[in-house]
């Protein structure tokens, strides 16, 4: 508890957001449309907003170069995106993936295999496709076979991601397949990924369907197209930053916006279970009604210390791991091979540092000047940490390796922009739905008090907007129950 007259205090009837990443700016624009008489503050600690979205444009050869410091695209298929593009004027704007040169490669014993057609959620349901493919020996093909013969498991117990796949299709195909396209979204160990936190649908497939390969191939068939578009994922034309500049635009006439302001504490007013107290690292000190953290979990649990012991112990259980992106532009004469696709990703059996490749001016053909190739080297993956020189050197020498070892290219990149995201892709490993039931329970008793971001329900850019407006929501419900 906090003595009332310690700091001096402002804004009495608040609402303060805290993180101003997509989750957090989200969370204010949902605010501002739901209560537009709410005061509403969005305190960030850098001293720019997006979090993890970020933009480089970068001036050439009479074009840009657009450069994605971390996300490059959203999945269409989970609303809530395209929802808030549309809200922002920006559906007109938005484009997917290059329709005419879609392999996916996977590293194979040092060599690129082409991923086989027919992926629906990652699980194979094309049969000629995986009998042709190289990824996967005969016997592995012949178990992947009995997921059509083999009984489903009843019952709600959830499994690891690794555990359950290598069940239903064996272990060959979960470590070929289905393990490398796992890590190119969490950057995780399936073998710890919880199932029903990270793919509950795959679950539901089995429980369904009875088998994995019939429940995609059902599920293949009902899946809406994007609209406006055939792609599954869009972005719009010069990177996602559009929608974080758009949605400053629109904030900044009904949100108090402050950048460069790092919150170091929260704590409750004195007597009173509904005025919370914010404390930025430079002394100052607000009160709100209300207060969404948007921060990663474990920064929301140590701000939460104070007055919630409990809860802030789960959060911080919540492990994240770390990863970095490194983008290299090329003359494309500078290329051995066509870059005849999205790119490829690396198994970890593989044992390679990187994670995987994005043939970026391939995937988005105009994010390139013509005649010049952009390329990008995803590191770092859950348990291998220590093997990452987190320098930029040294993440600069490793995505240059990689490329000189798989796509044979040893020119000097024409331009490099290294982005290092430490503790960003959190870990829903098992466990992490009894972490959630024991989130909500704690901020039932906190009215007022909502948590939004990556690190619970969704690490995707459409579940992060979800999570702002669900935590507005609660907020809504909450005040005017005390009213
Ligand atoms: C390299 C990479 C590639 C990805 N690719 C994709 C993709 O292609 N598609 C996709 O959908 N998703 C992708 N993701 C995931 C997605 O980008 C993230 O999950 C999402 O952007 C997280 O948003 P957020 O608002 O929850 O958190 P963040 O973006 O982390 O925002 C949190 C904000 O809180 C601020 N903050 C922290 N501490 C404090 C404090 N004490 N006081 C005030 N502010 C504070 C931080 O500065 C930050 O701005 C990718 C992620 C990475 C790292």
């Amino acid at each position: 508890m906090t003595n009332q007259n310690e700091l001096p205090i402002t804004n009495p009837q608040s609402l303060i957001i805290i993180g101003g990443g997509i989750a957090g700016l989200s969370a204010a624009y949902y605010a501002a449309r739901t209560n537009p008489q709410l005061q509403i503050t969005l305190l960030e600690a850098s001293d720019r907003w997006g979090g993890k979205i970020t933009t480089d444009r970068v001036p050439y050869d009479g074009s840009d170069f657009i450069v994605e410091g971390g996300p490059d695209t959203f999945l269409a298929t989970k609303p809530w995106g395209v929802a808030l593009c549309k809200e922002l004027g920006l559906a007109g704007r938005l484009h997917g993936t290059n329709p005419h040169q879609k392999n996916t490669y996977v590293l194979h014993r040092n060599r690129l295999q082409p991923l086989p057609d027919g992926l629906a959620m990652m699980i194979p349901t094309n049969v000629p496709s995986v009998l042709k493919s190289r990824l996967v020996s005969w016997p592995g093909k012949l178990r992947m076979g009995l997921d059509f013969l083999l009984p489903a498991h009843n019952g709600h117990h959830d499994e690891s991601l690794g555990g359950f796949v290598s069940r239903r299709l064996g272990r060959e195909a979960y470590e070929s397949l289905i393990e490398p396209l796992m890590s190119g979204i969490y950057a995780g160990d399936g073998d710890q990924l919880s199932l029903r936190s990270t793919f509950p649908y795959l679950h539901d497939l089995e429980a369904k369907h009875g088998s994995l390969a019939r429940g995609a191939l059902e599920m293949r068939k009902k899946m809406p197209a994007a609209p406006g578009s055939r792609s599954a994922f869009l972005t719009p034309t010069t990177g996602l930053a559009e929608i974080v500049e758009a949605m400053v635009e629109s904030l900044k006439s009904k949100v108090n916006l402050r950048l460069n302001a790092s919150v170091s504490r929260i704590s409750k007013l004195e007597y009173s279970n509904t005025r919370y107290l914010v404390k930025l690292e430079t002394g100052e000190t607000l009160e709100a009604v209300s207060v969404i953290l948007a921060t990663p979990a474990p920064v929301s649990g140590s701000l939460l210390a104070a007055f919630d012991p409990e809860l802030a112990s789960v959060l911080t259980s919540i492990p994240y791991t770390s990863i970095a992106t490194i983008t290299l532009a090329y003359r494309q004469s500078d290329l051995s091979r066509p870059l005849d696709g999205y790119g490829y990703v690396i198994p970890r059996r593989e044992g390679r540092r990187a994670l995987a490749c994005t043939w970026t001016s391939t995937k988005f053909p105009h994010r390139a000047p013509d005649g010049y190739a952009l390329i990008r080297v995803f590191v770092g993956r859950a348990g291998q940490e220590s093997d990452i020189p987190w320098d930029e050197p040294g993440l600069l020498a490793l995505a240059r390796e990689e490329l000189d070892l798989t796509l044979g290219i040893s020119a000097e990149p024409l331009l490099s922009r290294v982005f290092v995201w430490e503790s960003a892709m959190p870990q829903y490993n098992l466990g992490h739905p009894e972490k959630l039931a024991q989130i909500d329970a704690a901020l039932a008793k906190h009215p007022g008090l909502a948590l939004a971001g990556n690190g619970y329900r969704g690490i995707g850019i459409p579940d992060c907007i979800r999570s702002g407006e669900m935590a507005v929501n609660k907020i809504e419900r909450e005040l005017s129950r005390s009213v």
